[in-house]
């Protein structure tokens, strides 16, 4: 039947996992190393987006079981950040074995939940993989400075946990976003309260289990699932001193301001509208295959999609080209093999996409290729769109917000100048790509184009994470980004020690009044 595979694999993710969805059943809580029932009086129903069988059902934890969950990781921390730094990295060296050998079962829960291809769901376990791969460097990367500044006196700067952090999840990324903060948080010796998305907490569930199997001590990894209140007990509990956020703008404003309030660092991920350059000198099939993969992959949903390209002067005739590579995509269920985009996570969210793409229309623009009817024979209840293709310009609903599903806006401009001004107006600032053979160009772009993250023939420049994610203006709040240099930075805090070691001191038995210099 058509709802055959996405149950096999339903049951198979849950034989193997403890933690995760039971078919139909319920998504338990993580604390001191234990799967936990909810007492929850209020549950959301997780539905695989391409068949609609119910998954699993997530509570909204309550406050008796979201405090236990704190208490644990309060507890745990003193004895956590007194680990030695060798015996954090073998956990994390352990970790990182395990999920290389357990990706294919992430992978799984991913497609079920999520809707995303099988392909595409091993790339979002990966690129969190990466990241626990360079915590494995803790030894060299948290290396301190010392410094002899007078005589017989030396200062030294270590780096110190902060205690209990959270982190709290979008749907979009269930592997790869929960694991900029599960490696980052513990090897440097905080404890954890993660929030996977109430969507697809699946992933996060499996990566808690091995997280147990590397070693990591009860109580350092916790999970809470919820939505709305538990994501304001996060940001009110005084016992939490920093929060890890991706996510959309309102609720990172939301928490931002809440979170800041309540003197905790936070760092947050929000939306993005990425722009492609595409130059006429560009190599054609190379850019094109580019802008449609980053366009039309995950369906559209990533924060590092790009979903305008802005063709500039003769490369205006390649836009027709680009049309027939989105018409020639195939939209299916993420588990059939020759499948380029699945689902969408909802039926709300296809209802968006489809009255976005359409507002166009009122608003003056052109559908140069309209997936909106899109119905998948094999998958008739999923939440499908097609690929569209929308002729749109600033000040019009389709390129104003971001639409997170599989249409991409087109917009031309005369010269690179006029396509770095329409981007540097754009209020957000994650990503952008230019496509092009000329190095001076495209050294003039990466100067001149004020966003985060520069692709050049690159079109989706994720910083791999020895750097740390850059995104800028309206795509970022706070001012340490994730992972790399920066996540260090956001979970430790400095402690500098000057000290005076001298053999025979000075006899003088009057005190000394004036600042030391
Ligand atoms: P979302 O904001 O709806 O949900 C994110 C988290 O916030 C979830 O855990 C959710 O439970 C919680 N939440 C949602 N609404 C809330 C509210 N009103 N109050 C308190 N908490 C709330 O985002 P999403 O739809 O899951 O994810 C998609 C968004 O995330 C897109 O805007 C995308 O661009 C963005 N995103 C950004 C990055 C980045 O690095 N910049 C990465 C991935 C996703």
């Amino acid at each position: 039947g058509l709802a055959g595979i996405a149950l096999a694999r339903a049951k198979d993710v849950d034989a193997k996992w403890q933690g995760t969805s039971t078919l139909g059943g319920t998504t338990k809580n993580f604390r001191d190393g234990a799967f936990v029932e909810s007492k929850a009086s209020t549950w959301c129903e997780v539905r695989d987006p391409a068949t609609q069988t119910l998954l699993t059902r997530v509570p909204d934890t309550p406050a008796a079981e979201f405090d236990a969950a704190v208490a644990c990781a309060h507890a745990a921390f003193p004895d956590w950040a007194a680990t030695s730094i060798l015996g954090r990295q073998a956990i994390m060296l352990k970790l990182q074995a395990l999920i290389r050998s357990h990706m294919d079962d992430i992978a799984n829960s991913i497609t079920l939940e999520q809707g995303k291809t099988f392909g595409d769901a091993k790339g979002d376990v990966l690129r969190g993989l990466q990241v626990v791969e360079t915590a494995c460097g803790i030894t060299s990367t948290l290396l301190e400075e010392r410094l002899e500044v007078a005589r017989d006196m030396d200062c030294h700067a270590r780096r110190v946990p902060l205690g209990v952090t959270a982190a709290i999840a979008p749907f979009n990324f269930p592997a790869m976003i929960p694991l900029w903060s599960i490696p980052m948080a513990t090897v440097t010796g905080n404890t954890l309260l993660l929030k996977p998305s109430e969507r697809d907490p699946g992933a996060s569930m499996i990566i808690a289990e091995l997280c147990n199997l590397a070693g990591l001590p009860k109580g350092v990894l916790n999970i809470v699932n919820g939505t709305v209140d538990t994501v304001n007990a996060i940001c009110d509990d005084a016992r939490i001193k920093a929060i890890s956020f991706v996510g959309s703008d309102r609720a990172g404003a939301h928490i931002y301001h809440r979170g800041t309030r309540n003197g905790k660092r936070v760092q947050a991920n929000l939306g993005a509208k990425n722009h492609a350059i595409l130059m006429p000198d560009a190599n054609k099939e190379h850019a094109l295959n580019s802008i449609g993969g980053a366009a039309f992959g995950a369906a559209g949903q990533r924060c590092m999609a790009l979903s305008v390209v802005i063709a500039v002067g003769e490369a205006q005739k390649w836009i027709p080209e680009l049309v027939e590579r989105a018409k020639a995509l195939k939209v299916s269920g993420g588990f059939e093999e020759d499948t380029d985009l699945g689902p969408l996570i909802s039926p709300q969210a296809r209802e968006r996409v489809i009255e976005l793409t359409g507002s166009v229309e009122a608003q003056g623009g052109r559908i140069l290729l309209d997936g909106r009817s899109f119905r998948s024979a094999q998958y008739p209840h999923g939440n499908f769109v097609g690929p569209s293709v929308v002729e749109a310009y600033p000040g019009m609903r389709a390129y104003d917000e971001e639409i997170f599903g599989p249409t991409l806006v087109v917009l031309k401009a005369d010269s690179l100048e006029e396509a770095t001004q329409i981007i540097n107006k754009n209020k957000y600032g994650n990503g952008s790509a230019i496509f092009t053979t000329n190095g001076a160009t495209a050294r003039k772009f990466e100067k001149e184009v004020n966003v985060g993250q520069i692709g050049i023939n690159v079109p989706v420049p994720v910083p791999l994470p020895m750097f740390a994610w850059s995104g800028n203006k309206g795509s970022v709040m706070g001012d340490i980004g994730f992972y790399g240099k920066q996540g260090l930075n956001f979970y430790t805090q400095l402690k500098t020690v000057t000290s005076l070691w001298r053999a025979q001191d000075a006899t003088s038995s009057r005190a000394s009044v004036n600042m030391p210099t």
